[in-house]
């Protein structure tokens, strides 16, 4: 079995990092941000803002949209419009953002534990969480795996409760060929320069209900309604020009970005498949994924070889794998004495789960020495 272990592969020269940032030409950059400084107008609802939030609405098929300066405040001033208030039921396997943007508000988040095979929250012990005090459900759609929306939903309109997604990780994901911003009363996405499709820095809100447009402007834009009126306490949420340049250019070739992750993944669970102890995510027929990260399951009683060990040989290679999501959210110091009922599989999940470097200009042979590198500490491992 242990073919590989005695192969003696060199690290790689520069490091291989988890993600690389999707740029426009250069000249192409060039070009637009000549354009914005001839207008000189480099913020506060622009041409360039204008152009991209049409593109998005267009895009993600949905004509309640919102250009924010990032996706965490986006989700911060989502939840303002929607007046949630008291707890929140949530992820704990997520990033630090989500349970943030709850806690920014004075609201609770309140962890429930996740499934097995999508990692996103498990909608079946969602309803044992509920109090008097939850006013709404925040899922996240994992690594672009969409949650199971139905269920959600269904539970959220029995109980009164809000839904919002946090799809930061799920631009250009569609269920049943519905883009995936369509589902619950909002979703938020993040443009930040690791995400799929990034502004640099950026993100947008997606919504149900139209009369909250007025309403999301004003907590943007200092609630500032005209010169003579400012009609409640409001942030600085606005995407500016430059950020909404690098929008409109990556966008043309995001279809192309998505292709070239998909071709890396069929090369890593081919070459990767028969590793004892090391396991993928499953995918579903009427879902179109965006390839946005890689992750691997090490379960050491299988392999030998725990997630911590091959994310360290990784390393002595030039590999830069991430532990996402580790520490779970439920473990941060900030949120550990609030934490009521535990999260078994999260914890679980958080200690066994790998991010495997993946972006398109990570070449496939690339990709293959990568496998070749984990085959060759696995059967190390099995030998021990
Ligand atoms: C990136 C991310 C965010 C925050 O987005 P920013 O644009 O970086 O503020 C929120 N939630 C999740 C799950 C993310 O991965």
């Amino acid at each position: 079995m242990a073919r590989y272990r005695d192969i003696n592969l060199k690290p790689f020269k520069n490091p291989v990092f988890v993600s690389r940032p999707t740029l426009p030409k250069h000249e192409e950059f060039c070009k637009k941000s000549k354009e914005i400084f001839e207008s000189e107008w480099l913020t506060n609802f622009g041409k360039q803002h204008g152009i991209l939030k049409n593109k998005l609405k267009n895009y993600l098929e949905n004509r309640n949209l919102s250009l924010f300066c990032n996706g965490t405040i986006a989700l911060d001033v989502g939840i303002k419009a929607l007046d949630i208030s008291g707890e929140v039921i949530t992820t704990p396997f997520t990033f630090a953002a989500t349970p943030h943007a709850l806690s920014l508000n004075n609201i609770k988040p309140v962890f429930c534990d996740i499934e097995e095979k999508t990692l996103n929250i498990d909608p079946d012990k969602i309803e044992s969480l509920i109090t008097k005090k939850t006013s709404a459900i925040l899922a996240v759609h994992v690594f672009g795996n969409p949650c199971d929306t139905k269920k959600i939903e269904k539970i959220a309109k029995k109980h009164g409760l809000k839904v919002i997604y946090d799809a930061a990780h799920a631009f250009g994901v569609k269920i049943d060929n519905i883009p995936v911003g369509n589902f619950g009363d909002m979703s938020i996405f993040s443009f930040h320069a690791t995400k799929i499709f990034n502004t640099a820095e950026g993100g947008c809100l997606v919504y149900k209900n139209s009369n909250l447009s007025e309403k999301l402007y004003l907590l943007k834009n200092f609630g500032i309604k005209n010169e003579d009126e400012i009609e409640l306490v409001g942030t600085n949420a606005k995407m500016n020009e430059i950020q909404a340049a690098i929008g409109i250019l990556n966008l043309k070739t995001l279809e192309k970005e998505i292709a070239k992750r998909r071709k890396l993944e069929e090369i890593y669970k081919k070459e990767l498949s028969k590793i004892n102890g090391l396991s993928f995510l499953g995918k579903v027929a009427n879902v179109k994924y965006n390839y946005s990260y890689f992750p691997i399951l090490i379960d050491k009683m299988i392999s030998g070889l725990s997630r911590d060990e091959l994310y360290s040989e990784l390393k002595k290679y030039n590999i830069f794998a991430r532990k996402y999501f580790y520490p779970l959210c439920n473990n941060f110091s900030c949120y550990k004495n609030s934490q009521a009922k535990k999260t078994p599989v999260a914890e679980k999940i958080s200690k066994q789960v790998l991010i495997m470097p993946l972006y398109g200009r990570l070449k496939s042979a690339d990709v293959k020495k990568i496998c070749l590198i984990v085959k060759s500490i696995t059967d190390n491992a099995e030998k021990k």
